[in-house]
């Protein structure tokens, strides 16, 4: 999960200070002592640290935090409100061009993700209807090229290359006349990366920004090498005024440093995250959201996003049809199974719930396994099993269990768990909206 160590951290220093009726100007001390500790560990930067504290503890030990009757709570939204100040308060969109052609120019070290996002970041645009153009210029990674290509073809997008003995400089001169001439509304620049910074690569990159004069300067940050990735962000930026940064592996290991710090250091903000290896895996990047994550207050906001994303629209109203004809077949139970899975694991979604109990839900993750255990099971159906449920008896049960290497008991459990949802979407598709409304969820 993200920022486990740090989001453990400070959540158990508030529930000391939730446990106190009234707070002494030595229990926050105490609580501020805490929070840079946890900072330190989560590798923020040093002097980050040292402002947010001196904060926290000036806001802190003012007259209105002590006196007032929930002073816990005061602490923690304090410590929310500078956690979102830190990360640049509010969400940084990205900029288009009104007059022309948008042009976003990706960069970064090698293997901080920015193929892969060039591929993620065209996904997203393309799908609020404009007409996206990818230019291969890593002409230096072998296969840089060939990996671009293969993103373009599987979500539908054009890639521009003139394969790896032409200039960077020439190729994007050729890219945005190709661009105009065929009426593309966004061009986005793969560039090339080096294992560290170094001179000649930077001058590449300040031509192909001089020809071009990107609308956005995106920098691939990979969240895991923690304070790495804000040196990186200086030198990226001293030399090509960067406009915006993309944390890409957010859903690795991370202990939060270079999200808590980059802003901060740089003055530039985060516009988007990379949370996993597929090309729906990158959100856009709200501080206050991430605040409220971290302090395990959860963010309702993003799942519902993601949720809208992932979600076939047009898949809902069938299924919905389906249930209201009684129709709902095995078929369709595993396809709302797939739409279920493709908004990444169970634990991901858990932590955007709010209240949901982190450590208590640790066992939880088995449900992305059990999950596909059902994918199988159905799978080992005949189609005819699968429209008509009722006729798989012991004999029918027994061969899909060996079918799809599970027990007899794994396929009862799935069919008794496909008809319960079937009652209960029965109950509901002949239930009025307001009728709904009124219910009562747990
Ligand atoms: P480039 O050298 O900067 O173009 O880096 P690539 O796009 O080739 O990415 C390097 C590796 O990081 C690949 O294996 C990607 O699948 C992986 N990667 C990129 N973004 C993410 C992310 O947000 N999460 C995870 N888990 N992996 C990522």
């Amino acid at each position: 999960m993200i920022f486990d160590g740090l989001s453990n951290k400070l959540q158990d220093t508030f529930k000391k200070l939730k446990g106190k009726g009234k707070l002494s100007e030595k229990d926050i001390k105490e609580a501020t002592r805490e929070i840079k500790i946890a900072l330190l560990e989560a590798d923020v930067n040093f002097k980050v640290v040292k402002d947010f504290v001196k904060k926290i503890n000036e806001r802190s030990i003012g007259s209105e935090v002590l006196q007032s009757l929930t002073p816990g709570q005061q602490v923690i939204k304090i410590v929310n409100d500078e956690l979102t100040n830190l990360m640049g308060s509010a969400n940084s969109q990205l900029s288009f061009n009104s007059k022309g052609i948008t042009s976003i120019m990706l960069v970064g070290l090698q293997g901080a993700g920015k193929t892969t996002t060039a591929g993620k970041l065209a996904n997203l645009i393309k799908s609020q209807g404009k007409k996206v153009l990818l230019v291969a210029c890593d002409i230096y990674r072998p296969a840089a090229i060939k990996q671009l290509q293969v993103l373009g073809e599987q979500i539908d997008v054009s890639v521009f290359s003139l394969g790896n003995s032409t200039s960077p400089v020439s190729i994007v001169k050729s890219a945005m006349k190709h661009a105009k001439e065929n009426y593309f509304d966004i061009v986005i620049v793969d560039t090339a990366g080096r294992l560290h910074i170094d001179e000649e690569l930077m001058n590449e990159l300040k031509y192909i920004k001089d020809e071009i004069s990107p609308t956005e300067i995106l920098l691939n940050v990979d969240a895991m090498t923690g304070q790495d990735a804000v040196t990186v962000a200086e030198s990226f930026d001293e030399k090509l005024d960067i406009t915006g940064i993309i944390l890409t592996k957010l859903d690795g290991d991370t202990r939060g440093g270079a999200a808590l710090s980059i802003t901060s250091v740089t003055g530039k903000h985060i516009k988007f995250v990379g949370v996993g290896e597929k090309i729906t895996d990158l959100e856009s990047f709200h501080p206050d959201r991430m605040a409220s994550r971290i302090l395990g207050m959860g963010d309702v906001l993003s799942l519902i996003e993601k949720a809208q994303s992932n979600f076939d629209e047009d898949k809902a109203m069938e299924l919905q049809e389906k249930f209201r004809k009684q129709q709902f077949t095995l078929e369709d139970f595993k396809e709302q199974m797939q739409q279920m899975k493709s908004m990444g694991s169970f634990s991901d979604i858990l932590e955007m719930i709010p209240g949901a109990n982190k450590k208590a839900l640790q066992g939880v993750d088995v449900s992305d396994k059990e999950l596909g255990k059902s994918e199988a099971i159905i799978n080992s159906m005949t189609k005819k099993e699968r429209q008509n449920p009722e006729i798989i008896n012991a004999s029918r049960r027994k061969r899909i269990a060996a079918g799809s290497g599970t027990r007899v008991q794994d396929v009862n459990k799935l069919l008794k768990g496909f008809e319960q949802s079937k009652k209960m979407m029965k109950q509901f598709s002949g239930m009025s909206n307001k009728k709904l409304g009124k219910m009562k969820f747990p």
